[in-house]
C-alpha cells in the first residue's frame, strides 16, 4: 500500500476505534496494531507520562511483559529524548544515535529503524508514539505525518480517559521537570518573580477528529477569508506608508496568507478527518519539522512569520481571540512573547505585570524604552523560549544578571527571595528620603530631577520625591501611537503632565524621533532608512525640516502651559543656528496665540541638550541664548567613543568613568562658570552612584535621572563633601590613575559611601 493511502486508512480506522465503546487501554492496544500494520512496522509502541516517568502503555512487536514495566525518565533513551525535546525522530539506524539505550526486557535488539513523535498535551510532551522496523530505513514524510496526526488524536483520548494526571500534565504538581536557568540579554535591569503568561495564549485544541468534514472545511474557508482581510487592512492602513521594513513584513504575511500550498495542505488534513483546528496545527507541525532541518537564519525568520499567521488563523477559527492583556492578568505575571509593540505592552496592568521575557528584542526597541519607563525588567534574545517555558510556570527573572529560572527549586527560590528582599529593604530606605532635600555634607543643595515620558510616569514624581522632571521625552507618545499624535492629543498629554507636576518644573524635550526611534507612520522615518541611525536624520534635524511637526508640538506645549512656566529643550543641537531656528518656530506660534488673545505661558525658558560633541566647541556662542543646558551623556558618549550605544557588543567596552569623558564633561562645566545658564546632566550616567560622584566633583549641580535612582543618589549626595571630591577629581584628571573607577570606589569606601 502506498504511504498516502496508508495514512488515510490509519485515520479512518482511528475514527472507528475512538468512536467505539472500548475502554482506554483497549483503544491504545488497537491503535498500536493499526499503526504497525499500516506503516508496515513490526513494532509500534505508546509511552505515557506517569509519575514523572514515560511508561510503556501499549506495544505491538515488543515483549508484552514489558508493558507497564519499562519506564524511562525524560531525556532517557530515544523515547525520553524526543519527549523532552518535543521533537520528531526519524532514524534509519537507531543504535547510531548518541541517546540510544537498550532495554533488554523489550526485546528490541533486532530492530534497526526507529521513528517517534511526542504526544503533546497543552504544549507539553506527555508521551511518545514510536515505530520500529527490522530493516534500516527512514520513514517517509507522509508516514511521519500519519504518526503525528495519530499522536494528536491520542492526546485527546488520553486527556478524556484520564490516562494522565491533569495536574502533572500542566506541570503544576511536582514532576520530573528540572528547574532550568537560561540566559538572555539584559534589556531593562531589575528582578521579578511571577507566573509565565503568554502574550498570545495558545489555542487549546479540544477536538481533533471531525464530525462533519464539510462543516470543518467551511470553517477554515471563512477563517482564511477573515485572516486575509485583516492582513490586507493592515497593509492598506495609510499610516504604514510605503517602503521600509514594515512593508516587507506585511508583504511576507500577505504572501503566506494567500499561499495556495498552505491552504491546500490544511484542506487535505481536513479531508483525512481532522477538525479545522487540528488540521491547522498538523500542517504547522509539519512545517516546523521541515524548517528545523534547514539551518538558515533568514528562513527561520520567515518561519516565525508563518507561525504567527498560523496562530492567527487558529485564533480566528476557534474564536479564541485577544491577548493576555485583554483577558486581564490575574496574578503577578511575567509576560512571554516573541516580540511586542510598545502599545501592546501598555495595555497590561502595571500592578501585576512584573517582568517581560522576549525571544527577540534589542536595547533600542520601542517596547524596551517603554518598559524601562514603566520600571518593568526585560530579558531579551532568549533562544527557544517557548520551548522551555509553559503557561503558568513559575519564573524568577534576574535581568541584572541576564538570566531567568523556570520552575525553580525551593533553594533557588529562597536565594532569589533573599536578594529580592534586600533590594526591597533598600528601596524602603530610599523611600524614607522622599521628603528629604538633598543637601551635601557641606550644605549645597543639589537638584535631583527625574526622567519621564509617559503620563503614568508622573505618579512616581511624588513617590520618589524628585525636584521635578528634568527630561520629559515627548517622543514616547509618538512611539506608542499607531498614527501621528494630533496637536490636541499632544496638548492634553502636556497639560496632564503639568497638572501632575504641580509646582515642580517639567522640562519638555521636543521630539527626538528618527534614526533608531523610528515611527511606522511617517514614511521617511521607517526603520532602515538611515545607515547610521544615531548619527542620522533625527531629532531637531528632522523637526526643522518637517516644520509642521515642530509647529504642532510648539503650539501644543504653549497652549498646555497657559498661565504657567514652560521649559522647552531641544535635542541634538549641533550648531547654534539650529537652536535659533527651533526657537523661532516657538516664537511664531507664540505670536499667533498672542494675536488671538489666548492665555500665554507665564514664562518660557529655552534650553538645549549637549549631546553632539561639536556643540562643546561653541559654547561661548550658544550659552548666551540659553536659560539652561543639559548634557545628554547617552548620546554624547557614543559620539565621543564612536561606539553605538545600541550595540550590545560595545555595551561594556568603554567606561563613563574614563578620563576622556570626564575631562570632556569638566570642560563643559567650566565653560558655564560665571554664565547665566543652568547646567545639568540628563543621561543615564547621572543615575549611577560613582558616576554621579564624579559629576559632582566636576561641578554639576543638577542631575535628571531614572526614577528608581532618585533615592540612591539622594543618599549619596548627603554623604559628599564637594570640596573634597572636587579636589580628588582635579588630581585624577591631571594625572589619571590606571583605573578611574577603582580610584573613585576606593575614595567612596573610605568615606562609607555606598555605590552600585
Ligand atoms: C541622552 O542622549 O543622554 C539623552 C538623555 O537622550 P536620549 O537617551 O533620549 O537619547
Ligand atoms: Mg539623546
Amino acid at each position: 500500500m502506498g504511504a498516502i493511502a496508508a495514512a488515510r486508512t490509519i485515520l479512518t480506522r482511528l475514527h472507528e476505534v475512538m468512536a467505539s465503546r472500548m475502554h482506554a487501554q483497549g483503544k491504545l492496544d488497537r491503535v498500536v496494531e493499526i499503526i504497525g500494520e499500516n506503516l508496515d512496522s513490526e513494532v509500534c509502541s505508546i509511552y505515557l507520562l506517569r509519575e514523572g516517568m514515560l511508561e510503556l502503555y501499549a506495544t505491538r512487536g515488543l515483549n508484552q511483559e514489558a508493558v507497564h514495566v519499562t519506564r524511562l525518565a525524560m531525556g532517557e533513551g530515544l523515547t525520553g529524548t524526543l519527549a523532552q525535546n518535543v521533537e520528531t525522530l526519524n532514524l534509519a539506524e537507531a543504535k547510531a544515535h548518541p541517546d540510544f539505550q537498550y532495554r533488554p526486557e523489550t526485546g528490541e535488539e533486532k530492530f534497526h529503524s526507529f521513528a517517534g513523535v511526542p504526544i503533546v498535551y497543552r504544549e507539553r510532551a506527555v508521551g511518545a508514539l514510536n515505530v520500529q522496523h527490522v530493516d534500516p530505513r527512514r520513514y517517509e514524510d507522509v508516514e511521519i505525518e500519519a504518526l503525528q496526526t495519530t499522536a494528536m488524536v491520542l492526546s485527546e483520548l488520553i486527556a478524556n480517559a484520564g490516562l494522565i494526571d491533569e495536574e502533572e500534565a500542566l506541570g503544576l504538581a511536582v514532576t520530573s521537570d528540572e528547574p532550568q536557568v537560561f540566559d538572555g540579554l539584559q534589556l531593562v535591569k531589575g528582578l521579578a518573580a511571577g507566573r509565565a503568561v503568554y502574550h498570545q495564549p495558545r489555542v487549546e485544541i479540544t477536538q481533533v477528529m471531525a464530525e462533519d468534514i464539510e462543516a470543518e472545511r467551511q470553517r477554515v474557508y471563512r477563517a482564511f477569508d477573515r485572516m486575509r482581510d485583516q492582513i490586507d487592512n493592515l497593509a492598506n492602513q495609510a499610516e504604514f506608508g510605503v517602503g521600509g521594513e514594515h512593508e516587507e513584513v506585511l508583504e511576507t504575511y500577505k504572501m503566506f496568507a494567500y499561499d495556495e500550498g498552505w491552504s491546500r495542505r490544511i484542506n487535505e488534513a481536513i479531508d483525512s478527518g481532522l477538525t479545522a483546528e487540528a488540521a491547522i496545527e498538523r500542517v504547522q507541525q509539519r512545517t516546523r519539522m521541515r524548517m528545523r532541518e534547514i539551518d538558515d537564519p533568514l528562513l527561520a525568520d520567515r518561519m516565525h512569520d508563518l507561525e504567527d499567521l498560523s496562530n492567527r488563523l487558529l485564533r480566528i477559527v476557534s474564536g479564541q481571540l485577544g491577548t493576555a492583556a485583554t483577558q486581564g492578568l490575574r496574578r503577578d505575571s511575567i509576560l512571554i512573547a516573541r516580540n511586542l509593540g510598545p502599545a501592546e505592552l501598555l495595555e497590561y496592568d502595571r500592578r501585576r505585570l512584573k517582568g517581560v521575557i522576549l525571544e527577540e528584542g534589542s536595547l533600542t526597541a520601542h517596547v524596551v524604552i517603554v518598559a524601562r519607563a514603566m520600571g518593568v525588567p526585560v530579558l531579551g534574545r532568549v533562544r527557544n523560549l517557548r520551548g522551555m517555558v509553559r503557561e503558568g510556570d513559575e519564573l524568577l527573572l534576574d535581568a541584572d544578571n541576564g538570566t531567568a529560572t523556570v520552575r525553580p527549586s525551593q533553594s533557588m527560590a529562597d536565594a532569589f527571595d533573599a536578594r529580592f528582599a534586600k533590594t526591597r529593604e533598600r528601596q524602603a530606605l530610599y523611600a524614607e528620603l522622599r521628603d528629604v532635600e538633598p543637601f551635601t555634607r557641606c550644605g549645597t543643595r543639589i537638584q535631583v530631577m527625574m526622567n519621564a515620558g509617559l503620563r503614568d510616569d508622573m505618579s512616581t514624581l511624588p513617590l520618589v520625591g524628585a525636584d521635578g522632571v528634568g527630561l520629559f521625552r515627548t517622543e514616547f507618545q509618538f512611539l506608542v501611537s499607531a498614527t501621528l499624535p494630533q496637536r490636541d492629543r499632544q496638548m492634553r498629554l502636556y497639560r496632564d503632565v503639568l497638572d501632575a507636576a504641580g509646582d515642580k518644573p517639567v522640562i519638555f524635550r521636543t521630539v527626538d524621533i528618527g534614526g533608531d526611534k523610528a515611527v511606522p507612520y511617517l514614511r521617511e522615518l521607517a526603520t532602515g532608512s538611515d545607515d547610521n541611525p544615531a548619527m542620522g536624520w533625527r531629532a531637531l534635524r528632522l523637526a526643522l525640516e518637517r516644520e509642521g511637526l515642530l509647529k504642532a508640538q510648539a503650539r501644543a506645549l504653549l497652549e498646555a502651559a497657559a498661565g504657567r512656566v514652560l521649559y522647552v529643550m531641544f535635542p541634538m543641537v549641533s550648531e547654534p543656528w539650529e537652536f535659533d531656528a527651533a526657537k523661532a518656530v516657538f516664537d511664531e506660534q507664540l505670536g499667533f496665540l498672542r494675536q488671538r488673545k489666548r492665555v500665554l505661558p507665564e514664562a518660557i525658558h529655552y534650553g538645549a541638550m549637549l549631546e553632539v560633541p561639536a556643540l562643546a566647541e561653541v559654547l561661548d556662542l550658544v550659552i548666551p541664548r540659553l536659560s539652561f543646558l543639559s548634557v545628554g551623556t547617552n548620546d554624547l558618549t557614543q559620539f565621543l567613543f564612536a561606539a553605538d550605544r545600541a550595540n550590545p557588543k560595545l555595551a561594556e567596552r568603554y567606561d563613563w568613568l574614563s578620563p576622556s569623558i570626564l575631562r570632556f564633561m569638566r570642560r563643559i562645566a567650566q565653560a558655564t562658570v560665571g554664565q547665566e545658564v543652568d547646567l545639568g546632566v540628563c543621561g543615564e550616567m547621572g543615575g549611577r552612584r560613582l558616576e554621579a560622584l564624579a559629576l559632582l566633583g566636576l561641578g554639576y549641580r543638577r542631575l535628571s535621572i531614572t526614577p528608581v535612582s532618585v533615592g540612591p543618589i539622594k543618599e549619596l549626595i548627603r554623604k559628599v563633601d564637594l570640596a573634597e571630591i572636587t579636589e580628588a577629581m582635579t588630581g585624577w584628571l591631571a594625572s589619571p590613575p590606571p583605573n578611574m573607577r577603582a580610584a573613585l570606589a576606593e575614595w567612596a569606601d573610605t568615606r562609607q559611601i555606598e555605590y552600585d
